[in-house]
């Protein structure tokens, strides 16, 4: 059997979607959701996607009666993935959001509640969750190779070009570094250190006010600290590029990755050496991988659920909050 799924927002992200699911083995392309008319088109002819699984905004919820489509992939930006959750859930389909899933912790406990209440699985974009080199740095972690872990570091950024895009708009990004790229040093720290942080303290710094308006970050320094002692440093930027490394140290052991998290080959070493594991195409293993939860009810070794979203939420919000108030936040 295989997942049967519609992308909805036609855009660079979900183009990157698309072109990776041609590969999968569990999961098509058999839906288009977009307010632009042309790309619907051109999409569907591209994708073999046929005119009546092709939807706008207004009248997607009528997919509902399509029995061509299991899953839904909202691949919008980030402060309309709210709504799209929750249309698509009451239309009975299973929703594959990007991250964030939402732009604040009330938007993001109503969208796990209306696709529990809707029967319908809610998984978030985590892509790295399923990469071979981050499955591998985290069973040598939980095996216990590094001895009890002592300090995360987490360093997320790249140089944001054009002004007017939707990434440096509050209402439509929620935020900005943090929300967009600082999340996969916030979701990385998590499944490296294996624990849930218990309180974060962060800075905020701006060079460019103009560039990076009110409620859009430019770059946060934040620390978390966890029960077991260790701690955690982190650093989310829209101001420098080719940042993006992880490093976790134990008391037996250390595990480096650079890149970390993008879409290009991961790279991890440890204190044994050259941390080897399959190159694939992130997406295209994710979405098999996700089908596979879905459709078999398989577990995941690092979940991606709703929850995990949320968690990642409250720890955005603690984050921002910590900056303004320059106090250590519970969580
Ligand atoms: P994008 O700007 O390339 O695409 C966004 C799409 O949404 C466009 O096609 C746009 O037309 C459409 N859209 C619908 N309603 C809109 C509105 N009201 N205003 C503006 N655009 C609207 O952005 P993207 O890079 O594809 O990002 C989309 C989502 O995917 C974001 O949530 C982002 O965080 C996520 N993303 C995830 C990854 C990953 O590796 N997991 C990578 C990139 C982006």
């Amino acid at each position: 059997k295989v997942l049967r799924v519609a992308l909805m927002g036609l855009g660079g992200y979900a183009k990157r979607v698309a072109e990776a699911m041609k590969d999968c083995k569990r999961a098509k392309v058999t839906g288009l959701i977009s307010g632009t008319p042309e790309k619907l088109k051109e999409w569907g002819a591209l994708y073999n996607v046929p005119e009546k699984n092709r939807y706008n905004y207004q009248n997607f919820d009528s997919i509902k009666n399509n029995p061509d489509i299991d899953a839904v992939y909202v691949i919008t930006p980030n402060s309309l993935h709210h709504n799209h959750t929750i249309r698509a859930a009451r239309a009975g389909k299973h929703v594959i959001c990007e991250k964030p899933m939402a732009i604040s912790v009330k938007e993001g406990q109503e969208m796990v509640e209306a696709c529990k209440k809707a029967g319908v699985h809610l998984l978030v974009g985590y892509r790295m969750r399923f990469e071979p080199h981050t499955l591998e740095a985290v069973r040598m972690r939980k095996e216990g190779e590094l001895g009890a872990i002592k300090f995360f570091q987490g360093l997320s950024g790249f140089r944001i070009g054009n002004p007017n895009q939707w990434r440096l708009n509050k209402e439509l990004a929620g935020g900005g570094a943090l929300m967009d790229i600082g999340i996969y040093a916030i979701n990385g720290c998590r499944y490296m250190v294996g624990e849930e942080p218990i309180w974060v303290t962060a800075q905020e710094t701006k060079t460019d006010p103009v560039k990076f308006k009110a409620g859009v970050d430019e770059t946060i320094l934040f620390q978390f600290g966890f029960k077991s002692g260790a701690t955690a440093s982190c650093l989310s930027t829209y101001n420098m590029n080719y940042l993006d490394r992880f490093f976790l140290n134990g008391e037996r052991g250390f595990i480096e990755m650079q890149p970390a998290t993008g879409y290009g080959p991961i790279r991890a070493r440890s204190n044994k050496g050259e941390i080897n594991a399959p190159v694939v195409v992130h997406q295209t293993v994710q979405i098999d991988e996700m089908a596979a939860i879905i459709l078999d009810g398989k577990k995941p070794e690092i979940p991606v659920d709703g929850e995990v979203g949320l968690q990642d939420l409250r720890i955005i919000e603690a984050i921002y909050k910590a900056v303004e108030t320059g106090k250590k936040i519970p969580l």
